[in-house]
């Protein structure tokens, strides 16, 4: 039988997105050939600020043909704010990819990792994913000024929810703990506060909870939920939020485990019409740009999200328990984790491991 054949879009973007986005790529491939299956990698040069200067804009005419049909985009980061400004390239970029691949699921994993240390004294079994709706909500360009620049000044910005924006975040949510077998799904709301949308959002989790009853299912107020990832983070597994609370939540969760730099992110298109996008939640860092000391560990866990996206499933666990092997000999640890191995010490030890 044939082994299944991948191809994977690599987008390394700017400053240390180029020096972890190979480490991903050498554990992938170590991924693949010891489960079975075939990744072909192309590597593109656009979504970086250097494609701007050279090209005065970030993505050429056809990038939907030239990335539209791969199976995967394995993303760096993008953003050199010394030659082009932040909101350029990334508007200009990752915001093209979501929104035009319709990339509505943000999925954070949120773990406790060995040798890192985590700032809380309650973090023990922290292990939870943060799923975020990408593509409405509170932030949708509906509002205006009146009376502007004088004392009747008078500024509104809307929350535009539907019901199929609102309904298909919650269904992932649910199928997603479903999946993990632990099957418990918290929902960030504020409805004592927020009094029509939501209500609706509410409503429409409690439906989609009824379609579930095998998955356990509770809601909290964002400024309580904010309090209890601190207080009680082992309490969660599944936590799915608007727009606005999931951006939020998304930052809190990944501080609570320790580092930005193993923290990694998905954009997700879960009918697959579209590729869905994988990379470290981290910037492009240019303090320690071209250093070869960036932690590569943010790469190398979105590449076991991606692995998991694709379906091989034991291939993705094994990438991820190698992670957590490594990071437990301090030897091997790069220095934002207080360590002196490189970013390829650290990428070769896992995936050897
Ligand atoms: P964004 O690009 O999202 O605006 P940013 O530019 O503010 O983010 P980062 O580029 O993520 O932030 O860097 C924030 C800090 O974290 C920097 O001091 C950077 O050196 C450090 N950092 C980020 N990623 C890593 C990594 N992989 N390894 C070590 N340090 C990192
Ligand atoms: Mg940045």
């Amino acid at each position: 039988m044939n082994e299944p054949t991948y191809r994977i879009a690599s987008i390394p973007g700017d400053g240390i997105g180029v020096e972890v986005l190979p480490q991903g790529e050498i554990v992938l491939r170590a991924a693949a050939e010891r489960y079975g299956f075939t990744l072909r990698f192309d590597r593109f040069e656009f979504a970086s600020c250097d494609y701007y200067l050279a090209h005065g804009r970030m993505l050429p005419e056809d990038w939907k043909e030239q990335i539209g049909a791969h199976d995967a985009l394995f993303f760096g980061a993008v953003g050199w704010p010394q030659t082009v400004p932040d909101h350029v390239s990334l508007w200009g970029s990752l915001v093209q990819f979501r929104r035009e691949f319709d990339q509505y699921v943000s999925l954070r994993p949120v773990k406790l990792m060995p040798g890192v240390d985590a700032p809380l004294k309650t973090a023990r079994d922290i292990d939870f994913v943060i799923v975020r709706e990408n593509t409405e909500g509170e932030y949708s360009q509906v509002g205006g000024r009146m009376f502007s620049g004088t004392e009747r000044e008078i500024v509104t910005q809307e929350t535009v929810m539907t019901r199929v924006g609102v309904d298909r975040i919650l269904r992932y949510a649910f199928e997603l703990a479903t999946r993990r077998g632990t099957p418990h799904v918290t929902s960030a709301t504020k409805s004592n506060g927020i009094s029509i949308t939501m209500p609706y959002w509410d409503e429409r989790a409690a439906a989609m909870a009824a379609e579930h009853p095998d998955v356990a299912f509770d809601k909290f107020h964002i400024d309580n939920l904010a309090a209890q990832f601190v207080l009680r983070p082992d309490h969660f597994d599944v936590v799915v939020a608007s727009n606005l609370f999931g951006d939020i939540l998304s930052d809190l969760g990944p501080a609570l485990s320790g580092t930005i730099g193993i923290a990694p992110s998905a954009n997700i298109n879960p009918e697959r019409r579209f590729p869905s996008l994988f990379e470290p939640v981290h910037g492009s860092a240019p303090d320690i740009a071209g250093k070869g000391i960036a932690n590569p560990v943010g790469q190398i866990w979105a590449a076991s999200m991606l692995l998991d996206h694709l379906g091989e499933r034991d291939a993705a666990a094994a990438v991820l328990r190698a992670v957590e092997e490594v990071l437990a000999d301090p030897a091997v640890r790069t220095p934002d984790l207080g360590g002196t191995a490189t970013t390829e010490t650290c990428g070769r030890a896992i995936a050897d491991a």
